[in-house]
C-alpha cells in the first residue's frame, strides 16, 4: 500500500507550441523548448501544435535523458472553432488521432505565408520540411467526435483557454456540452477563475498553462500537480483527484 503523503509537487505546462505552429516563433525548436522548460523548473510539458503532431517526436527525443517528461499532444481546432488539447501517454496513440485529423484538414497549398512558417524539425532543431496545409484553421471534425476519438485511444481532452471569445469553449458555446468528455479545462493566463468556475461543473479542475508561442513565455504560467512522479498516468490521477493525487490550487 503506497502512502498518499508520498506525493510531491510538480510544475506542469501542458500547452506549448513549436515552430510548426504558424503563429509560433522560429526559435521554438525542440532543444530550445526543452532547455527553457528545464531552466524554468518545469517537470512536465505538453507539446500541442495547432492541428499537427509532427514535431512531437523530435521534442521527446530532445528531452531524452534530461528527466523532463514530454506529453504527446495536439491542439485541435474543431468544426465549431473550439481549441481542444488532446494529450496521450504514447506517441502511437497521438499518431492514430493525427491520422484522423490529417484527413479532416482543408487541402490548402501555398498558404504557409498567411501567418508564418510551419517548420518540421528534428531533435537538434534543424528544419527538415514544411507543412504545406495551413494549420490555424478548423478541421472538419466536431468537438464531440474529437473527444470520443481521443478518449477511445486512451487520451484525455482539456479544452484550451475556455474563457476566450476566440476559440474558447465557453466563449463560443457558453457551456460545457454533455457529450464532451473532458478531465479539466484550461483558462487563459489572465482569465478570471471565479467567473469561469461558476460556468463549469465543480468537479472539473481549472488549470493554467502558458500556451507558449515564444521561448520567454515558457515557465511563466503553469499548474502544480501533486503526484509521485511526472508521468502521464500520475498526471491523469491528479487531474481526476484519484489515489491521493490532486491539483494544487493557486
Ligand atoms: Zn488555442
Ligand atoms: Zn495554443
Amino acid at each position: 500500500m503506497e502512502h498518499p503523503e508520498s506525493v510531491k509537487q510538480f510544475m506542469v505546462d501542458l500547452h506549448i507550441h513549436t515552430a510548426l505552429s504558424p503563429c509560433a516563433d522560429v526559435e521554438m525548436t525542440p532543444p530550445a523548448i526543452v532547455n527553457r522548460a528545464r531552466e524554468t523548473g518545469l517537470h512536465m510539458i505538453g507539446v500541442t501544435d495547432h492541428n499537427s503532431a509532427l514535431n512531437v517526436a523530435a521534442v521527446r527525443q530532445a528531452a531524452r535523458g534530461t528527466g523532463l517528461c514530454v506529453i504527446p499532444g495536439v491542439e485541435i481546432q474543431t468544426r465549431e472553432d473550439i481549441h481542444l488539447l488532446c494529450l496521450f501517454e504514447k506517441l502511437e496513440q497521438l499518431d492514430a488521432l493525427y491520422r484522423l485529423l490529417s484527413m479532416s484538414l482543408p487541402e490548402a497549398c501555398n498558404v504557409r505565408r498567411m501567418l508564418g512558417d510551419q517548420h518540421l524539425m528534428d531533435e537538434s532543431g534543424c528544419v527538415i520540411g514544411e507543412e504545406q496545409r495551413f494549420l490555424l484553421t478548423a478541421a472538419d471534425l466536431g468537438a464531440a467526435v474529437v473527444s470520443q476519438a481521443t478518449v477511445a485511444l486512451g487520451g484525455i481532452v482539456i479544452p484550451a483557454h475556455v474563457d476566450r471569445g476566440a476559440h474558447g469553449l465557453l466563449g463560443i458555446l457558453g457551456l460545457l456540452p454533455g457529450d464532451l468528455d473532458v478531465v479539466a479545462c484550461e483558462i487563459s493566463p489572465r482569465g478570471d477563475k471565479e467567473v469561469v468556475r461558476k460556468r463549469l461543473p465543480d468537479a472539473i479542475p481549472l488549470l493554467r498553462f502558458s500556451d507558449a508561442h515564444r521561448l520567454e513565455e515558457i515557465g511563466v504560467v503553469y499548474t502544480r500537480l501533486m503526484m509521485r512522479r511526472p508521468i502521464f498516468k500520475e498526471m491523469v490521477s491528479a487531474l481526476t483527484n484519484q489515489r491521493g493525487r490532486y491539483v494544487l490550487e493557486e
